[in-house]
């Protein structure tokens, strides 16, 4: 089927699991009605997607509160009693970070409640998301291993672990999220794409990474505003992940400066584009979508394109995530017909 539709990860919690419209959202619920609550949460998502007509369904990370910290949370040698200030994405935005200070192990499994209960619950295509190791590198500090790069191994060893232990809950695909990458863009040839390697390694399942521009917060959207007329950052990067081994590549397209042109540099890739804007609450038409995969089959072979959202859509309002996964679901089957 061309066009198969899906959505870069996150969604918004119903607000009886956690604050609505929160980045960091606090938990409503404790201890066993916590963990109970994220499942039911993440049936909902399941069950909101399928509706929309998306064809390859995410757990919506409902069980996590951020996307690089519910991964953490899960690691050994990290103190998060003592967080200190960082800048993070070359200073983007100061954020109060965790510290290693010693060996990274992992506790246990990170994921496998919500994959399991996901995976019990739909016959569609699953997929999880883990934050890259890149990001990771750039979202905690380190007082143990005195070289990011080392560092950065270490997580992807431990990446490596859930998401082969993951393969074997049935999941069809396994995503790392690396909006580092286009922040770092001599680092993605130069170790970014090693080390995601090793986070993939032995895996047999379709694995993805999902480069961003980041969440509709404050501070991207004014950094979005400094980056000129045409955003260039991918063109640096998408040549060295065009001869890697991933085999989904997840970008921002709709109402970004992203010249659609720089698509064609990653050939031999599926190319999941952004037709959502998750950085605005206008809801886009099922025509608008379509015409953005039409856009796009004018450089990427059609068989290679997945409808996306341009990334997570945790901080949005929920009837809104909803409204647009609609469109989503839909634009994608308009333009199976208009250009299938
Ligand atoms: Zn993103």
């Amino acid at each position: 089927m061309l066009f198969p539709s899906t959505v870069a990860g996150s969604l918004p919690k119903p607000s009886w699991l956690a604050e609505p419209n929160k980045l960091w959202p606090q938990w409503r619920l404790q201890g066993d009605e916590l963990a109970a609550g994220k499942l039911d949460a993440t049936l909902l998502a399941i069950k909101l997607q399928e509706d929309a007509g998306i064809d390859i369904v995410c757990d919506g990370e409902q069980s996590r509160q951020h996307f690089v910290h519910g991964f953490l949370e899960f690691v050994d040698g990290i103190d998060f009693a003592h967080k200190v200030e960082m800048g993070i994405r070359a200073d983007r935005y100061k954020a109060m970070v965790p510290v290693v200070r010693g060996e990274l192990k992992l506790k246990g499994r990170v994921h496998q409640a919500e994959a399991r209960h996901a995976r019990a619950h739909t016959a569609r295509k699953l997929k999880i998301t883990l934050p890259g190791p890149m990001t990771i590198s750039d979202t905690i500090a380190d007082a143990h291993y005195g070289d990011k790069i080392k560092m950065a191994m270490a997580f992807a060893d431990l990446l490596n672990k859930e998401a082969r232990a993951l393969e074997a809950d049935g999941i069809d695909v396994i995503q790392f999220d690396e909006p580092a990458f286009n922040v770092f863009m001599d680092e993605v040839s130069g170790w970014g794409i090693d080390a995601l390697h090793r986070a993939i390694d032995g895996l047999t399942c379709t694995t993805a990474v999902h480069i961003c521009y980041g969440y509709g917060i404050k501070a991207n959207i004014d950094w979005k505003n400094s980056l000129g007329a045409e955003w260039k950052q991918y063109e640096k990067i998408f040549p060295a992940l065009a001869k890697s081994r991933i085999n989904q590549v997840s970008v921002e397209c709709i109402n970004s400066h992203v010249p659609l042109r720089l698509l064609s540099l990653l050939d031999g890739k599926d190319v999941l584009v952004g037709v959502i804007d998750v950085a605005s609450d206008a809801i886009e038409t099922p025509e608008q979508v379509a015409q953005m995969i039409g856009e796009v089959a004018k450089v990427v072979p059609k068989e290679r394109i997945v409808a996306c959202t341009n990334c997570g859509m945790a901080p949005m309002r929920r009837e809104i995530a909803q409204a647009k996964l609609m469109a989503l679901g839909q634009g994608a089957a308009l333009a199976r017909k208009k250009f299938g």
